[in-house]
């Protein structure tokens, strides 16, 4: 997608050879604009698959899956980090480990938004090992529904995650895909940016 390459080119901070920083439009200023762009380009890939909810994780997943659910007229739910104040048994919970933090957290989806006549979409804003889209699918397989796709981004190729779900069969569409973050320098997946 041109406009979010042309973005994290003029704006996207390398942090290491594994990290980009996004701050100014995704990850904590987010530009509504390019949101909108997001949720209508993710729309057009899943569009067909007759998606009844969209899903991401707390925080920074939920401004492109909102845009998206918008554009697909379907509700989103995120997952939360912390359990809430109800019951265990109200819960989907599922463990993740946090790549940028290096710590497992739990996160949870309350039962009652989500059940086995649902055909689901995952929405994040980062791929790298794939560890948020595993949690979020055990909890959809709980529940017994479908994961019809995956939407990502920005997919870091260098790293496990996309290899992984797609090797589940799952189809896995990124917005942008990094080739690598050496010498400080993000370099693209060609074929991604069309
Ligand atoms: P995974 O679960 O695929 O290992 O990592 C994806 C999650 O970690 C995303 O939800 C995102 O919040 C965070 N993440 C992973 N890599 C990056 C990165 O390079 N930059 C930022 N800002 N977040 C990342």
């Amino acid at each position: 997608m041109r406009e979010l390459k042309e973005k994290i080119m003029s704006e996207g901070i390398v942090l290491s050879e594994h990290v980009l920083k996004v701050d100014s439009f995704l990850n904590h200023q987010m530009d509504p604009v390019l949101m909108k762009k997001i949720g209508e380009a993710f729309a057009e890939k899943f569009r067909d698959k007759k998606i009844t909810k969209v899903i991401t994780i707390e925080s920074s997943g939920i401004g492109p899956a909102l845009m998206t659910a918008y554009e697909l007229g379907v509700p989103l739910i995120f997952a939360r980090k912390r359990k809430s104040l109800t019951l265990n048994s109200d819960l989907y919970i599922s463990k993740v480990y946090s790549f940028t933090k290096q710590e497992e957290s739990e996160i949870t989806i309350s039962r009652k938004f989500i059940d086995c006549s649902d055909s689901v979409l995952i929405i994040d804003d980062f791929l790298a090992n794939g560890q948020a889209a595993l949690g979020l699918i055990d909890m959809i397989q709980q529940a017994k529904a479908q994961v019809v796709g995956i939407g990502i981004v920005i997919e870091k190729a260098f790293q496990d995650g996309g290899r992984i779900l797609r090797e589940r069969g799952i189809k896995v569409e990124s917005l942008a895909q990094i080739a690598s973050l050496s010498d400080g320098k993000v370099r693209f997946v060609e074929e991604a940016l069309a």
